[in-house]
């Protein structure tokens, strides 16, 4: 079974093909969103989603999060005393994934297609590739977020020619694309974005007119404070979308401090905000070379675009309500589970030719005349270049090097090297050609490349028409598979844990938090109803641990603030 999966810098999501259509898989906890956090503790235990967000309050150095915005860059992070690439911690959320959907089908699942925002280039790419492989999943195929968008939309569908706006804001952050359909081929035309600028910043806004109000300065406030005044900025900021005023408390130095923030207070404190917005729309549309007239439809996807003021705002931008059908955080991985099952060939999906860019150079090694009769051989000829647009199928003629040639090889070769030996051999094909002196005879290669890795190399000799074919499947894999299970021993120490006790860690851990905040009677009340949980877990016994963990998660629910 091949899965879609949106691998998102706040959260996650597998999405698998059913017989109605894409369909988001529930997590372990039940849940659709897993967060791109993970934690490793000490010991090597690795946790990652909601129990890793979870230990961010009570043991910040072990957790990281964002790391999608490092991708293909040397940062490491250190965790438990380990040092981790985004890749390896982006594997890990994928194997989470992975597992999950598995269990939930009911069988193995070994490959996925996975969406990766459009403006990622080369590095960043072969890190997702990478991160997938170290997962133990084949990613043979990578859709860029705005076209797997527009695909959940099914604006492939489309009878006459479209343009789109898909307008991306997620956590932390923003990118626009516009999409063309034109003759069924669905192409990226601009993308334009901001990397720091997301729904974060709104909850900062809404944090720092909280402490405005109540006349303190972020710095004095401890690191866990600050934590939880962000995780309260981030409820109220939810919650405005639909009130005219909200009520934002949080305990500090062991008090409990309120405001009221209004709505009309909030939009103008995030004007700012809304003018950066503006910028990205601006320039994708100028590189398109369109107007915001041009614009057929505004999809909007990512949590932020949640928040109504942007929803607002936009509506003011482009005179016309944006499509919101689709629920914004899952409409990508829904467009990834579709292009999973086109590439799967799945009858209930046509298959429309989604674009995307080649992110190597694909060649053959020639010979050249640098000088009248001097050669050199061991020269790269680049056949399809980086970020060509794919799928995409270019020829370039070749002529015999020496006189009475008998064959041409065509070595294929992928890399950027001007030297054919620095370059990765692929594979190579042989064909006869017409005896005679040198350069009279020619042959024809075609690199034919399409966004599923299979590379088609046709030759053709020009004078007898006598052609050769090659197929070459994953012609990017960069990592061998050596390499692969080399670093999957290396990371073999830590301890992935078993999904089913998930439910049990997360609860302990957000009581542990609420003790921690709690005073008096209410943690009192906490600490018995731990110890009680936690005896259950020592003794093993199943009803007695449900039991214990439902009256825990009650007095939890008695307020989560
Ligand atoms: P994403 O990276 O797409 O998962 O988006 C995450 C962002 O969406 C976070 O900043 C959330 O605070 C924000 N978000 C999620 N739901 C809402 C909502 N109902 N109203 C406002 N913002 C939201």
């Amino acid at each position: 079974m091949i899965v879609g999966i949106d691998l998102g810098t706040t959260n996650s999501l597998v999405a698998y093909f059913s017989e109605e259509g894409p369909k988001i898989i529930p997590n372990r906890l039940g849940k659709n969103l897993t967060p791109s956090v993970v934690s490793v503790d000490e010991e090597g235990n690795v946790y990652v989603g909601e129990t890793a967000r979870e230990r961010m309050s009570l043991y910040p150095d072990s957790v990281a999060m964002a790391f999608k915005r490092s991708m293909g860059t040397e940062r490491e992070y250190t965790l438990g005393g380990r040092k981790f690439k985004p890749e390896e911690l982006s594997s890990m959320v994928l194997r989470a994934l992975k597992e999950d959907a598995e269990a939930y089908l009911g069988e193995e699942v070994t490959e996925a297609v996975i969406s990766v925002p459009a403006y990622f280039d080369d590095k960043r790419r072969k890190a997702t590739k990478r991160a997938g492989e170290l997962a133990g999943l084949k990613v043979e195929r990578m859709i860029s977020e705005p076209t797997a968008a527009a695909v959940a939309y099914g604006l492939y569908d489309k009878t006459k020619d479209t343009r789109f706006l898909v307008f991306d804001l997620g956590g932390g952050t923003f990118d626009v694309s516009i999409l063309e359909l034109y003759h069924n081929i669905l192409e990226v035309r601009a993308v334009a974005g901001n990397n720091y600028l997301g729904g974060e910043d709104f909850t900062e806004v809404m944090a720092k007119l909280f402490l405005q109000k109540n006349k303190l300065q972020l710095q004095n406030l401890s690191e866990k404070e600050q934590v939880r005044l962000y995780k309260q900025a981030e409820k109220a900021k939810c919650a405005i979308n639909d009130e005219s005023k909200v009520n934002m408390s949080f305990l500090y130095e062991e008090k409990m401090i309120e405001a009221e923030i209004t709505a009309k207070e909030y939009e103008e404190a995030c004007e700012e905000l809304l003018l950066k917005i503006r910028e990205p729309v601006k320039k994708s549309l100028s590189d398109a070379g369109l107007k915001l007239s041009d614009i057929d439809e505004v999809i909007l996807i990512g949590g932020a675009t949640r928040l109504s003021i942007v929803r607002d705002f936009l509506i003011r931008l482009f005179r016309k309500f944006p499509d919101t059908r689709l629920n914004p955080d899952e409409t990508v991985a829904l467009g990834a589970a579709v292009s999973a099952a086109m590439k799967e060939r799945r009858e209930e999906v046509k298959e429309v030719i989604l674009t995307d860019v080649c992110s190597f150079t694909l060649g053959t090694e020639v010979v050249i005349e640098y000088d009248e009769g001097k050669f050199e051989d061991g020269r790269f000829c680049p056949i399809i270049e980086r970020n060509t647009v794919i799928p995409a199928s270019h020829t370039e003629r070749l002529y015999t090097a020496r006189d009475n040639q008998e064959k041409v090889r065509v070595r294929v070769l992928q890399g950027e090297s001007r030297f054919a030996r620095n370059n990765l051999y692929l594979g190579e094909l042989e064909i006869e050609v017409p005896k005679g002196p040198k350069g009279q005879e020619s042959v024809d290669v075609t690199y034919t490349y399409d966004i599923n890795s299979l590379l088609e190399v046709e030759v053709k000799v020009v004078s007898t028409g006598l052609t050769q074919k090659l197929i070459i499947k994953g012609a990017d894999n960069q990592m061998t598979e050596e390499e692969i299970k080399k670093r999957m021993e290396e990371l073999a120490y830590l301890k992935i844990q078993p999904r089913d006790y998930e439910e049990n860690r997360l609860v302990l851990l957000r009581a542990e938090r609420m003790y921690e905040e709690a005073l008096g009677e209410r943690r009192k009340k906490l600490d018995r109803y731990i110890t009680a949980f936690e005896a259950a877990l020592k003794k093993g016994d199943h009803d007695e641990i449900m039991n214990t963990r439902r009256e825990l998660n009650d007095v939890l629910e008695e307020d989560d603030d």
